[in-house]
C-alpha cells in the first residue's frame, strides 16, 4: 500500500506547540491501525520569513502540492505585522496557500461539551439542549471575487455573483456531510432580495433531489443569525454562501466558548485542515494553548482526506471524555489552578484514545 503523505506546517505562536500534541495523537492512530504516514514538515508565516525572507517558499509549496493533504498550525504575530501586506504571514503566507490550492468549500464543526456547557456564552438552558452543528461555507464566489468591482472618492461597489457549477459543488459537499451526520441542510441565503441567493436557492433544491435521505430547509440570514443564539441546537449542516458564511461561522465560533477547541477544513486541489483560531501571541511559548483544536483537525483530516471515518470519531470521542474527566487547558479550566499544560493535555487524549480503541 502506497504510503499516505501529509505536509505538516506548524508555523508561528502557538502553532508549533498543538502541532506537536496533533502529532501525537496521529503515533497512537498508527500504532493502533498500522497504517503510517509520511510526514513532510514545512516552513509558512513568520518563521519562513525569518529563516528564507519569504512567508510561503518554493520548498513549501512543492511539499503541499506533492502531499495528500496539509495539516497546519497558524501564521502570523506582532514581530511581522510592519511589514508590507504582501509580505505579511498572513497574505503572503496564508492567503497566498489557500489560493495557490483553489480551495472552494470550508467546513467548521462546532460542539458544545455538556462539561463545558458553563464557558458558553448561552443560557445553561439552551446549551444543555445539545449544540453540534457544521457551517459549510462556499468560499471561490460571491461579493469577495465577483467583477466588476472599484473604489474611487464618490463611490464603492462590489457585484454579488453565484453561478450554477459553483452552487452545485458546494450543495454537494453539505448534503454529503449531512449523510454522515443528522441529515438536515439548512440552506441559508437571502432570495427575498438578492438574485445571487434566487440562484442559490434554485440549484440547492435542484442538487438536494439527489438527496432523498436528507431534510432540506431554507432560511434568510438574517433570521439565521437569530436563530443560532435562540436555538442553535436545531442546526445540523449549515450551507452557506462566502459573505453569509464569513460572519455567521465566526457567530458559531463564540458559542463553546473557546477558539482552542474549533478545527476547520478548506477542500480544494488538495485540502487543507486548520484549527479555527490564530497564532495566539499572547499565549504562545508558554506551553498553555489548548491542542485540541488541532487535535480535531487532525481528525477532520483523516475522516475527509483518508476516508478514516472510526478512527475520527474515536479521536473525537477521546478529546470529549478527556474533557469529561477535567483534563483542561487554561481556556476552559474552571480556573487557573486547575488548568494543565497543552503537553498534558495531549498527553490525556491520547491516554483516552488508546483506552477506548
Ligand atoms: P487568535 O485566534 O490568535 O487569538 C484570539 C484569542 O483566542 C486570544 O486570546 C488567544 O489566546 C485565544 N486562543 C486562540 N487559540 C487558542 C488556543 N488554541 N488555546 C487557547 N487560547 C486560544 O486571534 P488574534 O489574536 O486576532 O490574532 C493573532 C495572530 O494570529 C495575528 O497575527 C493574526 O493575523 C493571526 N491569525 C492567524 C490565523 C491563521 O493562521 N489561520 C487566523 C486568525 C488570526
Amino acid at each position: 500500500m502506497v504510503m499516505p503523505k501529509i505536509a505538516v506546517l506548524p508555523g508561528d505562536g502557538i502553532g508549533p506547540e498543538v502541532m506537536r500534541e496533533a502529532l501525537k495523537v496521529l503515533e497512537v492512530v498508527e500504532k493502533k491501525t498500522g497504517v503510517m504516514f509520511e510526514k513532510v514538515f514545512g516552513h509558512i508565516g513568520g518563521e519562513a520569513i525569518d529563516l528564507f525572507g519569504d512567508p510561503l517558499p518554493e520548498e513549501t509549496k512543492k511539499i503541499c502540492l506533492e502531499s495528500d493533504a496539509i495539516l497546519l498550525g497558524s501564521v502570523g504575530g506582532p514581530k511581522w505585522d510592519d511589514l508590507p501586506p504582501q509580505k505579511r504571514p498572513e497574505i503572503g503566507g496564508l492567503l497566498a496557500l489557500r489560493k495557490m490550492l483553489n480551495l472552494y468549500a470550508n467546513i467548521r464543526p462546532i460542539k458544545v461539551y455538556k462539561s463545558l456547557v458553563k464557558i458558553s456564552p448561552l443560557k445553561d438552558r439552551i446549551v444543555e439542549k445539545g449544540i453540534d452543528l457544521v457551517t459549510v461555507r462556499e468560499l471561490s464566489g460571491d461579493a469577495y471575487y465577483g467583477q466588476p468591482r472599484g473604489l474611487d472618492e464618490e463611490k464603492g461597489f462590489d457585484t454579488m455573483v453565484y453561478d450554477r457549477k459553483t452552487v452545485e459543488r458546494i450543495a454537494k459537499v453539505a448534503f454529503e456531510l449531512a449523510r454522515n451526520r443528522r441529515r438536515r441542510v439548512t440552506s441559508v441565503d437571502k432570495a427575498n432580495v438578492l438574485y445571487s441567493s434566487m440562484l442559490w436557492r434554485n440549484v440547492v433544491k435542484e442538487v438536494a433531489k439527489g438527496y432523498p435521505d436528507v431534510e432540506l430547509e431554507h432560511m434568510y440570514v438574517d433570521n439565521a443569525a437569530m436563530q443560532l443564539i435562540l436555538r442553535p441546537y436545531h442546526f445540523d449542516v449549515i450551507l452557506t454562501t462566502n459573505i453569509f458564511g464569513d460572519i455567521l461561522s465566526d457567530e458559531t465560533a463564540a458559542l463553546p466558548g473557546s477558539l482552542g477547541l474549533l478545527p476547520s477544513a478548506s477542500l480544494g486541489d488538495k485540502n487543507l485542515y486548520e484549527p479555527a483560531g490564530g497564532s495566539a501571541p499572547d499565549i504562545a511559548g508558554k506551553n498553555i494553548a489548548n491542542p485540541v483544536a488541532q487535535i480535531l483537525s487532525l481528525a477532520m483530516m483523516l475522516e475527509i482526506s483518508f476516508n478514516m471515518v472510526e478512527v475520527a470519531r474515536k479521536i473525537e470521542k477521546a478529546v470529549e471524555l478527556a474533557i469529561e474527566e477535567g483534563y483542561r487547558t487554561r481556556d476552559i479550566a474552571e480556573s487557573e489552578e486547575k488548568a494543565i499544560s497543552t503537553s498534558k493535555m495531549g498527553d490525556a487524549i491520547c491516554k483516552k484514545l488508546e483506552e477506548i480503541w
